[in-house]
């Protein structure tokens, strides 16, 4: 057998060495105020680091190449979940794990609680944070379509101030963000539902913990009759970002959610849609899927608001 040849010394920065991403500078501030500082004086391209489930892989295939990473990861300030007032207030630095926790989000917010067990594994909850999987905008993502049904809203800062984002103006497209790259997401703002609510969120993923195929989060509010006052539906992997089903959702208002309406109104809901197809499914095979989930958690979130599981 003929000798193996030497292998090439590793070079720190380049394939085959010892650092798989393309070089970059590292900060870890003290204070928000501090991070807000470091982007804004980065000419290059700076980049936020969180819990790094999604970044560092990216990184790792050289599909981002930030000059400065700005770790926020010792910004204890951004870790909180909150009621003030009706709202519920998350600092973007809370772990999905402590949201999945929360007493207090799964009395009130439980559409949320049943959203975030959804994410990944316990691994990747016990380290990805609610504000890194927004500003990743991963279509797929649970929490982002958990959070458009629930009309949540999104403040965002840079050194110039703050401005307060609905969540249909932050997602702009597929991992896109309405973000400057001066701007850090600080806390995410969830209205308080009616009472008489009840929510699902549902998908489908070949295997645990996988991105799903196609999903949706859905509300219903009934009134003392049984007549639905209001609707949310929002889907997930129906398109580059989370979106609503408006027409869908009108439709249901005014009348008692019935096997049949709720049929309807899924029907309604895929009616314009064009999904991806890649290799996991054909589009059309993701419009049927999200059409029967979503008829069946309309069904589900009717009768957990008839049996008074609070909203
Ligand atoms: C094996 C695996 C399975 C997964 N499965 C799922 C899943 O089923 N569902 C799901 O939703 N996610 C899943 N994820 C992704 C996971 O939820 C990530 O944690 C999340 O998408 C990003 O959160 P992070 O804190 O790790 O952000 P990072 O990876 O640190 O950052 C992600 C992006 O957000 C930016 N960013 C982060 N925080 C801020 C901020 N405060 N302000 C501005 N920009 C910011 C970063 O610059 C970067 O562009 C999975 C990840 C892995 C590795």
């Amino acid at each position: 057998m003929p000798p193996r040849p030497p292998r090439p010394a590793a070079r720190a920065g380049s394939w085959g060495g010892t650092v798989k991403p393309a070089p970059f500078r590292y900060e870890k501030p003290r204070s928000v105020e501090q991070a807000l500082a470091l982007l804004a004086a980065e000419d290059e391209e700076p980049k936020v680091l969180a819990g790094g489930q999604s970044l560092v892989p990216l990184m790792n295939f050289r599909l981002a190449r930030p000059s400065l990473l700005v770790d926020i990861n010792g910004l204890a300030e951004l870790s909180y979940i909150r009621r003030e007032g009706s709202r519920l207030r998350i600092g973007a630095l809370t772990r999905h794990a402590v949201l999945e926790e929360s007493p207090l989000v799964e009395r009130h917010w439980p559409l949320l609680t049943e959203a975030v067990r959804l994410v990944g594994h316990p691994q990747i909850r016990n380290a990805g944070t609610i504000g890194g999987s927004l500003a990743h905008a991963d279509p797929t993502a649970e929490l982002p379509v958990a959070l458009a049904a629930l009309d949540a809203g999104f403040v965002v800062r840079s050194r110039s101030g703050a401005r307060e984002l609905h969540w249909s103006e932050f997602f702009v497209g597929q991992l896109q963000t309405s973000l400057q790259p001066d701007e850090l997401l600080v806390e995410t703002v969830v209205p308080a539902l009616p009472a008489g609510t009840g929510c699902r969120f549902d998908e489908f993923t070949r295997r645990h913990g996988d991105f799903a195929l196609g999903g949706c989060a859905v509300t219903v509010s009934l009134d003392p009759d049984g007549a639905c006052t209001r609707a949310a539906i929002a889907l997930l992997g129906a398109a580059p970002t989370p979106i609503r089903a408006a027409r869908a959702e009108a439709e249901l208002v005014g009348r008692p959610v019935t096997a049949e309406s709720a049929a309807r109104s899924a029907a309604r809901a895929v009616q314009d849609l064009d999904p991806t197809s890649d290799l996991h499914a054909s589009g059309e095979y993701r419009r049927d899927l999200i059409e029967s989930l979503v008829a069946r958690s309309l069904l589900t979130a009717r009768g957990r608001a008839r049996e008074g599981v609070p909203a």
